[in-house]
C-alpha cells in the first residue's frame, strides 16, 4: 500500500490555517512511516500571498515526490483535448526542474473522458508523446467530501466530535483498502500494490498517522509510491465504455466483474454517516 495526496495546493478546511496543514501532514506521515508519498499539483493554483511554492518544497525536502495533476484542476469530459493537453503542459513547466520529480500525471476527478473513446485516446497518445504515465489509484473513501461537510459544519456553528471524525475517516479508508483488494484478487488473481486516494485536506493531515497505524494493525504494509509504480498495475491501460474511477474499477468493469465500487464514495451514504456520527446537538 502507497499513498498519494491530489489538489496541493488545496483551499482551507475546517480545522487549521493554511500553513499549519503543511507542517502537520508532514511529521504526520514521518509518524505514520510512510517514507515517500506522491503529491499530485494543480501549479495553477499557487498564490503568491501564502506560502505554497515553500510548503510543496517542503513535501520534496521530506523525501516525498511531487507530479502533475494538471494546471487549473481541469474535467476532461468538460474540455477537449487539446485543452486538457496545454493544461498538463502548463504544470509541467511549473513541475519539471524541481526536486523529487515524477513523470507521472493523475486524472482530476478520475475522469478519463467518461463515454468519448476518441477524446480518452487522444489524451492518452499525448501522455505517451510527454513520456508521462497516468498515475493510478485504487483506493478512494471520499476524504474531500467529509472535508466539505465539516466545512459547512463549521461555517453553520454546528459541533463536531473530533475522535468521531477521526475514527470514521480511518474506517472508511481501512474498509475501502479491503474492498479493492478483494476487487483486484477477484479482477487480476494477484494482490497489486494498492495506491490510497487522499487530498491535500485537513482531515489528511490530523489522521492519516491513526489511519496508516490501522492499517498496519490490519496487516497491510506501507511501501513508497516508487515501489508502487513499479507495480504492473501502473502500467495497465483499460478499455471500458465509461472511462472513469479507480484502476481496479475501470480493470474490473473490462472484464465484467460485478459489485465494483465502495458503498461510502455515494455521497448520500457518506453525508449521513457524517451526520449520524460526527455531528452534535
Ligand atoms: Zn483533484
Amino acid at each position: 500500500m502507497a499513498f498519494s495526496f491530489d489538489d496541493v495546493p488545496r483551499s482551507k478546511g475546517a480545522f487549521l490555517e493554511p500553513d499549519e496543514r503543511p507542517r502537520l501532514l508532514i511529521e504526520a506521515l514521518q509518524t505514520a512511516g510512510i517514507k515517500q508519498a506522491a503529491f499530485f499539483i494543480n501549479p495553477g493554483r499557487i498564490t503568491a500571498h501564502d506560502n505554497d511554492a515553500a510548503d510543496i518544497a517542503a513535501y520534496a525536502r521530506a523525501g516525498h515526490v511531487l507530479a502533475n495533476h494538471t494546471a487549473q484542476h481541469s474535467r476532461l469530459s468538460a474540455i477537449s483535448a487539446s485543452a486538457f493537453l496545454a493544461d498538463i503542459d502548463a504544470a509541467e513547466t511549473w513541475l519539471k526542474n524541481r526536486p523529487n520529480y515524477r513523470p507521472w500525471f493523475r486524472f482530476p476527478f478520475l475522469d478519463e473522458g467518461q463515454k468519448d473513446k476518441v477524446k480518452r485516446d487522444a489524451v492518452r497518445a499525448g501522455l505517451g508523446k510527454r513520456g508521462l504515465i497516468n498515475g493510478y489509484v485504487t483506493v478512494d473513501a471520499s476524504d474531500w467530501y467529509m472535508e466539505d461537510q465539516a466545512i459547512a459544519a463549521a461555517a453553520s456553528g454546528k459541533l463536531m466530535d473530533w475522535n468521531a471524525l477521526r475514527d470514521l475517516f480511518v474506517e472508511s479508508y481501512v474498509e475501502s483498502a479491503n474492498f479493492s483488494d478483494d476487487l483486484a484478487r477477484r479482477t487480476l488473481g494477484r494482490a497489486p500494490v494498492q495506491m490510497v486516494l487522499l487530498h491535500e485536506t485537513d482531515i489528511a493531515a490530523m489522521f492519516v498517522d491513526d489511519l496508516a497505524a490501522a492499517l498496519k494493525a490490519d496487516g497491510w504494509t506501507i511501501v513508497t509510491v516508487d515501489e508502487a509504480y513499479r507495480d504492473p498495475i501502473a502500467q495497465m491501460v483499460p478499455d471500458v465504455e465509461f472511462a472513469d474511477g479507480t484502476r481496479t474499477q475501470m480493470l474490473a468493469a473490462e472484464r465484467a466483474i460485478g459489485n465494483r465500487w465502495y458503498e461510502r464514495n455515494d455521497r448520500k451514504v457518506a453525508k449521513k454517516l457524517f451526520a449520524e456520527r460526527v455531528l452534535r446537538d
